[in-house]
């Protein structure tokens, strides 16, 4: 999506252990413009697809699936990061290692939100080595739901998070793909 590339050229900053600073649009402050072109796209590329429920991880993912979910008008459901274990069954978890912050996190998403019959879209901002995809996608096998695609905002496809969920038969729609970045000179460049 050439609106999302030119803006990452142009807000994007490039840090040390191949981070890929947006926070000027994307992950802190938002540019909701930016993300209702997104959603319009991802619609536009999943319109064969029955969606029922949009899936996604706290915190980032929440306002990018939210603007996105007015153009599948379905709820979003986000994995919750927990404190607390599962001693009462009501809720799917499990675990996601965080690429920034280099911890592992419990996620949980409650039972009464995901049902045999969802057909998920699961929505995230970033894909790198695929561990909290493979987190939400475990959640949805273990609701019994089926997994339709995957809609991502910037994937860095220097690391092996693409590979790795489209090898298990996933539809993965990645809005920017990043081929290369360079914290030295700063320069990016987009597989075509
Ligand atoms: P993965 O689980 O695929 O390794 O990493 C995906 C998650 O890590 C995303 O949800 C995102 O929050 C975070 N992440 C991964 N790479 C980057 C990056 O280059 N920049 C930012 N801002 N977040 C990233």
């Amino acid at each position: 999506m050439k609106l999302l590339e030119e803006r990452i050229r142009k807000d994007g900053t490039v840090k040390a252990g191949n981070v890929l600073k947006v926070d000027s649009f994307l992950n802190h402050q938002m540019d909701i413009d930016l993300f209702n072109e997104m959603g319009k796209e991802w619609a536009h590329l999943f319109a064969d697809r029955k969606i029922t429920k949009i899936l996604t991880v706290e915190a980032s993912g929440i306002g990018i699936a939210c603007v996105a979910a007015q153009h599948f008008h379905v709820p979003v459901v986000f994995a919750k990061k927990s404190q607390s274990v599962n001693i009462d069954g009501e809720v799917y978890s499990t675990k996601i290692e965080s690429f920034t912050h280099k911890r592992v996190y419990d996620v949980i998403v409650s039972k009464k939100f995901l049902h045999p019959e969802d057909h998920i879209l699961i929505i995230d901002d970033f894909l790198a080595n695929g561990c909290a995809l493979e987190g939400l996608i475990d959640i949805v096998n273990k609701a019994g739901a089926s997994v339709e695609g995957v809609g991502i905002a910037v994937e860095k496809g220097f690391q092996k998070g693409g590979d790795l969920i489209r090898s298990k038969g996933i539809r993965v729609e990645s809005l920017a793909i990043v081929e290369s970045m360079d914290d030295k000179t700063g320069e990016i460049t987009f597989r075509s």
